[in-house]
């Protein structure tokens, strides 16, 4: 069986892992258009201002695919696919044969955006390239301007912030990031935002960049005003750059289409990830998403049948260090009521959704989010919330709970931040219970360092 694995990334890094445990005799073959190997994205801020190095940003060295016998292509983009012949061709003409393959491209920023989006200084930050671009644009201008709500508008934010840039972020609506965040999140992640120097600009849409000798030098606004800055940050309308796949026919909207089993409308063709979309899924996007997925669509091309049992659908971020955590659907429909006991308070915010038929269907907790672990069984359950047990309740709002000071360490797949027990410190390892993944613990000195598991 020959599979092939368009994208290094999480989801494609994961589903090749998995095909090697599932098919020891299986050529496995992954496609990069990058020339680094498979990379931690959601520490790209941290690396953009030196406090995470290049190496400690892999996921994996390029010495764990030799190991695996799994043939990493980097540097290598596919450019159209024949369904019929399940072959593949590449930018400089070879073709490739699979029997199966996985798109796992994740998102890009398109060619064909608002008007001026061809200037310089409009950029967005998704990969270890766009950090030295965003670098060099940063140096000698003074104001930065942010587009998208979301993780990735989030992350931006901050990287500007850091790099000393005033930053300016417009957002359509009357509150932040709606989609997700209910009133009292939103308006936490805003007082956030705000104390760190970010001028929020909401009820405004962003219609057009203006130039001036082929660089940025202002926004247009649907109102007409114009926003002077010299570098704008995009993290709306990212789409997957799979145009070449779209041509042979694959079913794709915003995102392509798959069924439960990760499978796309084209023969033998499986896609994982950001780039995907399952019908009715909340949230769908993320670090931890595209890692579940990887692993389902493995056993599916490798002829098991694993429909994506969607874990509880959440995302994990942090918006300058505040956590931010929302499981199950953000709105979900019908009638829901709201437990958060007496928040929000001290830059608290948590909150159970509890539906008609008084059954828990999701969680958001920002500023502190210790009892994740506890909530999202609750939510992936339904749990009746009369059952739910009286010692979660106590810690989910009970404040002085969570006040308690411990070691902490920070996952740097989700963020989220994990207690180290006396036991983790003497197994010399944890698990993040947000997402599963297991690192070694190395104490030094009075701190501690993670590494992540091979
Ligand atoms: C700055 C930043 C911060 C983030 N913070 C968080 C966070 O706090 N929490 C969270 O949950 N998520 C976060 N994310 C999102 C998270 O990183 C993504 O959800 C995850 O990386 C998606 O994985 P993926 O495998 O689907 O795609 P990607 O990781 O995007 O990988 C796509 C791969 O496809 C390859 N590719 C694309 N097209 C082709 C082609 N034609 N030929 C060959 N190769 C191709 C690319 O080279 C790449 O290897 C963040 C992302 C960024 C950029």
């Amino acid at each position: 069986m020959r599979y092939v694995i368009v994208g290094n990334g999480v989801a494609g890094t994961k589903a090749a892992e998995s095909l090697r445990r599932r098919d020891r005799g299986g050529e496995i073959m992954v496609l990069s258009r990058e020339t680094v190997p498979f990379y931690r994205r959601p520490s790209l801020v941290e690396h953009l201002v030196g406090r995470v190095s290049q190496e400690e940003l892999l996921g994996r060295p390029e010495s764990f695919y030799r190991e695996k016998d799994i043939e990493l292509r980097l540097g290598t983009e596919v450019v159209g696919i024949d369904a019929q012949a399940h072959q593949v061709t590449l930018a400089d003409g070879e073709t490739l044969d699979y029997d199966r393959l996985l798109l796992a491209v994740g998102l890009s920023r398109p060619s064909q955006g608002r008007p001026g989006s061809e200037l310089k200084g409009v950029l967005s930050l998704l990969t270890l390239r766009d950090v030295a671009a965003l670098q060099s644009a940063a140096r000698n201008v003074r104001q930065a301007l942010v587009l998208g709500e979301g993780v990735l508008g989030l992350a931006m934010a901050q990287a500007f912030r850091l790099l000393g840039l005033e930053v300016t972020y417009p957002f359509s609506g009357s509150r932040f990031w709606p989609q997700v965040l209910n009133p009292e999140a939103a308006f936490l992640v805003e007082q956030r935002l705000r104390s760190e120097g970010v001028k929020l600009r909401p009820e405004m849409q962003v219609v057009e960049f203006l130039g001036q000798g082929g660089r940025l030098r202002a926004v247009r606004t649907a109102s007409g005003d114009e926003i002077p800055c010299q570098v704008a940050g995009v993290a709306d309308g990212l789409r997957p750059p799979i145009e070449w796949a779209r041509e042979a026919g694959l079913a794709a909207e915003q995102q392509v289409w798959v069924d439960d089993r990760l499978g796309t409308s084209l023969p033998d063709v499986y896609a994982a990830g950001d780039a995907v979309r399952l019908s009715d899924e909340p949230l769908a996007f993320g670090w931890l998403r595209a890692w579940h997925q990887g692993v389902t669509a493995a056993v599916n091309m490798s002829g098991g049948n694993a429909p994506y049992r969607r874990r509880t659908a959440s995302l994990s971020t942090r918006a300058f260090g505040l956590p931010i955590l929302v499981m199950g659907h953000p709105h979900p429909q019908g009638k829901v009521r709201r437990e958060h006991g007496d928040y929000p308070s001290n830059g608290v915010y948590k909150e159970l959704l509890i539906d008609s038929l008084d059954r828990v269907v999701g969680a958001t907790m920002v500023g502190e989010v210790s009892e994740a672990s506890h909530v999202e069984p609750l939510v992936r359950q339904q749990t009746p919330f009369k059952e739910v047990p009286a010692e979660i309740l106590r810690r989910l709002f009970d404040q002085r709970y969570w006040a308690a000071a411990g070691a902490e360490v920070l996952c740097p797949v989700c963020k989220f931040l994990m207690h180290i027990s006396e036991e983790d410190l003497q197994q010399g390892r944890l698990t993040c219970p947000i997402c599963g993944v297991e690192f070694n613990l190395r104490a030094t000195g009075d701190r501690f360092q993670i590494i992540m598991e091979e």
